[in-house]
């Protein structure tokens, strides 16, 4: 290489190891400040008393909570408690989806009864679908199927397409009952659209998701009971929210596990199906998944030397979030990317192989998963609403 085109690249490499090592000084505090600025606690305490925590805890990935007390303790002495998370049917499941999937697994290992509202209504109203039949379709084909062959168990797992369980409105109606618009209002930040609010966005996020929270409480589904809902730390309003009327209607407060996000492969925030170069879905072709790994953005340098002398900046880069959020069992792609011990070319290898390895059984696993979804579904009348 000639000298100048040399120092080019040194120079070019410097300045963005500089900028990524800036970017991630200014991101590395973020998960701690929210702990304190929303008064949440650490995942630490649980994580050293609990005989076999979760990887994701292990890892400090699922890294706060809020009142897990009152769920490790149901734990503890096999009393009943309950998930709850949902998800928004408008394509199939990701890594992203991966990652809270694998969490709610585990705590059903744990005893968890497990429920899972498809969230079709939302994609209508705030048009991630263009018709409750097309949010329906991929509900039962593409997600549902995907849950069921990451191993849930059929006796502890409950599904539910809100288009197709109308009783949750009657749930929901009754939380209606107990919310202001104007909390509704501070608490998810509308009113700022110029053409106003969709009602049925209201009424979905105010009403419908508080519903799905309370679910598993009502007495059709064997009364009062601890439930923890994982989510992203934005979501923590609408969980106060939640134990808010959970109080008025004589129920627990739901309790809360705080996750971090798996970083998009474009490096432009998390991995989010409206960004479909940002992820890799569980039914991609295992070469289209490689394809996209081999052209995701990195922590790392243009030039190899310089990335072995300075080391790469593995928090801004969606590789290590991969790798370590949904295969390794310790943080040492950190240490080795800073350290300068591998390069892009060889970790992302190692994504591949695991990414790979992983959509391969999944599909497989699919073949079974979808003559088995009636297993799966909820189809409880909830009465007691209408006493
Ligand atoms: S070595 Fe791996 S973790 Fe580090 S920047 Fe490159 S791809 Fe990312």
């Amino acid at each position: 290489m000639e000298d100048e085109q040399r120092a080019n690249l040194e120079r070019v490499s410097r300045e963005d190891h500089e900028a990524k090592s800036a970017l991630w000084a200014a991101k590395a505090d973020y998960y701690p400040e929210k702990l304190v600025e929303l008064g949440l606690k650490s995942i630490d305490r649980f994580v050293q008393y609990h005989p076999n925590p979760s990887r994701l805890m292990k890892m400090g990935i699922t890294f706060g909570h809020r009142d897990l007390e009152s769920v490790a303790d149901a734990m503890a002495n096999n009393k009943p408690w309950a998930v709850v998370s949902g998800l928004n049917p408008s394509g199939p499941l990701h890594f992203g989806h991966k990652q809270v999937f694998d969490e709610l697994l585990w705590l059903q290992q744990q005893g968890a009864d497990v429920y899972i509202p498809i969230t079709n209504d939302e994609s209508y109203v705030v048009d991630k679908a263009k018709s409750l039949g097309e949010s329906r379709k991929i509900a039962y084909e593409q997600v549902i199927p995907s849950i069921i062959a990451m191993g849930f168990s059929s006796e502890k797992t409950h599904i539910f397409v809100d288009s197709d369980y109308p009783d949750i409105y009657n749930l929901a109606m009754d939380v209606s009952k107990h919310l202001s618009l104007n909390r509704v209002f501070g608490v998810f930040g509308f009113g700022q659209d110029e053409e106003g609010e969709n009602p049925g966005t209201v009424f979905y996020r105010g009403a419908v998701q508080i519903a799905q929270i309370l679910l598993p409480q009502l007495e059709e589904f064997g009364g009062p009971k601890p439930t923890l809902i994982p989510v992203g730390v934005d979501q923590y309003p609408y969980i106060l929210l939640a134990r808010d009327i959970a109080r008025k209607k004589g129920l627990i407060p739901p309790s809360a596990i705080f996750t971090k996000f798996t970083h998009g492969l474009d490096g432009q925030g998390k991995m989010s199906s409206s960004r479909p170069a940002s992820t890799i879905s569980l039914t991609d072709e295992p070469k289209s998944a490689q394809r996209r790994i081999r052209g995701a953005y990195t922590g790392g340098s243009v030039l190899a030397s310089f990335q072995k002398e300075h080391g790469g900046v593995p928090g801004v880069c969606p590789i290590y979030t991969l790798r370590t959020y949904h295969f390794e069992e310790d943080n040492r792609v950190w240490d080795q990317c800073s350290n300068g011990e591998i390069l892009c070319g060889q970790c992302k290898g190692a994504a591949t192989e695991d990414v790979v390895k992983y959509l391969t059984d999944h599909q497989e696993k699919l073949v079974d998963a979808r003559k088995r979804i009636d297993e799966f579904i909820l189809k409880t009348p909830i009465k007691s609403i209408l006493k």
